[in-house]
């Protein structure tokens, strides 16, 4: 019999062996486990990787926000091992950005985003909008202005220009941010914890205060 003839019931018998990244591995052998295993939906299939999770990744006890499947969340947190949208691998490079479910470069990044005072000056954004915008809390430079998701930009004035009771819906959208808010705060603290260790840690807090200063010289 050949791996990828085992019944499910085997398979995912076998699942409750493997490491998350090994799970990811075997998402790549076939088509057949790649849809029992990146299946979204499926009790069976988050219950896999959930198990995987806390049996091999103890620092990543919390459970997934609500509106994230498994997969998702072990892959942001600790399987991707690059930038998600080039080839840059220096882990020093990299920063998790949860508010927008990120880990990138900085170019890519800046290529993804806008700045308040761009929304502003530039496209009139409604200024009574921003609090119902996620907002990138890890700003390279305290001083620099708010960055934004254009893809969330853009959603939010679709939504926005349809919606009768703009006022209600904005009050509703504000109350919904303060929350994300600080939720995304502890995912990113969770993230830094369970993806460097205490030395990678110190590292990258260092290279920040050196690029602060080596780029606001006065
Ligand atoms: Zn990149």
């Amino acid at each position: 019999m050949s791996f990828t003839t085992i019944p499910f019931e085997i398979l995912i018998e076998i699942c409750d062996y493997l490491h998350p990244s090994d799970l990811y591995n075997l998402t790549m052998v076939c088509k057949r486990y790649r849809s029992l295993l990146w299946n979204k939906t499926s009790t069976t299939t988050q219950l896999i990787w959930r198990s995987s999770r806390k049996k091999f990744i103890t620092n990543l006890n919390v459970d997934p926000p609500e509106r994230m499947c498994e997969q998702e969340f072990i892959w942001l947190m600790l399987l991707l091992n690059k930038c998600m949208f080039c080839d840059q691998t220096d882990k020093f490079e990299l920063t998790m950005h949860w508010e927008f479910k990120m880990y990138c470069c900085f170019e890519c990044l800046k290529q993804r985003t806008v700045s308040k005072s761009t929304l502003l000056e530039k496209y009139k954004f409604p200024e009574e909008l921003f609090v119902c915008l996620p907002q990138l809390q890890k700003n390279l430079n305290p001083r620099d202005p708010p960055i934004y998701l254009i893809k969330d930009v853009e959603n939010l004035l679709l939504q926005y220009n349809y919606e009768k009771d703009k006022q209600k819906w904005v009050k509703e959208q504000q109350d919904k941010m303060s929350e994300l808010n600080l939720e995304n705060e502890q995912y990113n603290t969770l993230h830094d914890q369970v993806r460097y260790d205490h030395t990678e840690r110190l590292e990258r807090l260092l290279r920040k205060l050196h690029d602060f200063y080596s780029n606001h010289r006065v």
